[in-house]
């Protein structure tokens, strides 16, 4: 299910407060966000206000742009979606084993170690220089392609953060960023349903257990 992009909350940052960059827990909000979307049922004003979002991502200089086609946008977004579903899916098998009787306890992630990042080439037209700004040298990508910037600038998120914080819900599948270590579903709801599903399961098979007085509500 295609979700909208064009509301506040889901935005990089307010455009009238537009800073140089904001924060990377900022970018892989919108990150996960963006990898989720349906892309070809956009519409004119949800393009424009993506198109907005991806210029903050990429750190796009002023009177310098790399195109922004909507096919490389979307050829871009797929490419990246499914590797990034592929490493996190081997965590997911890793995940899975722990199981219920770890909810609750603090999750040992295998470090699934940048493998996007890392595995991803930019195009031989694009070339990674220092660039020696006002906020100290930082490295960036020239190119006129999209994808390059895109790919560069996640590549770097990564290295930054690690993709521990990306993670994937085991109740809607959905790829979510995780504020702490121990979120394990993506929302309240996600684990309070989860809650209910293992209470009525353990309650068929022994309905008649003295314990079995209900879920505990999750938190997260
Ligand atoms: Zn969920």
């Amino acid at each position: 299910m295609a979700k909208k992009l064009t509301t506040a909350k889901s935005r990089i940052v307010p455009a009238t407060s537009m800073p140089l960059m904001g924060s990377d827990a900022d970018f892989l909000r919108f990150l996960v966000d963006f990898v989720q979307h349906t892309l070809n049922s956009f519409r004119e004003g949800a393009w424009m206000d993506l198109i907005e979002d991806l210029r903050l991502f990429i750190g796009e200089e002023e009177g310098k742009t790399c195109g922004f086609k909507r096919a490389d946008i979307i050829a871009t977004q797929q490419e990246f979606a499914e590797a990034l579903r592929a490493s996190l899916d081997a965590r997911q098998t890793y995940l899975s084993t722990l199981d219920p009787m770890l909810a609750g306890e603090e999750i040992p992630l295998l470090d699934v170690a940048r493998p996007t990042a890392a595995s991803m080439l930019l195009s031989t037209q694009a070339k990674v220089v220092l660039d020696w700004g006002p906020h100290g040298v930082r490295a960036k990508v020239i190119s006129s392609h999209f994808r390059d910037h895109f790919l560069f600038q996640v590549s770097q998120i990564l290295l930054r953060n690690g993709i521990d914080t990306i993670r994937v819900c085991p109740r809607c599948s959905r790829v979510f960023y995780a504020t702490h270590g121990r979120q394990k579903f993506c929302s309240t709801q996600c684990g309070n349903e989860a809650s209910w599903q293992r209470f009525s399961s353990q309650h068929k098979s022994n309905p008649r257990s003295p314990t079995n007085k209900g879920p505990t509500r999750r938190t997260e």
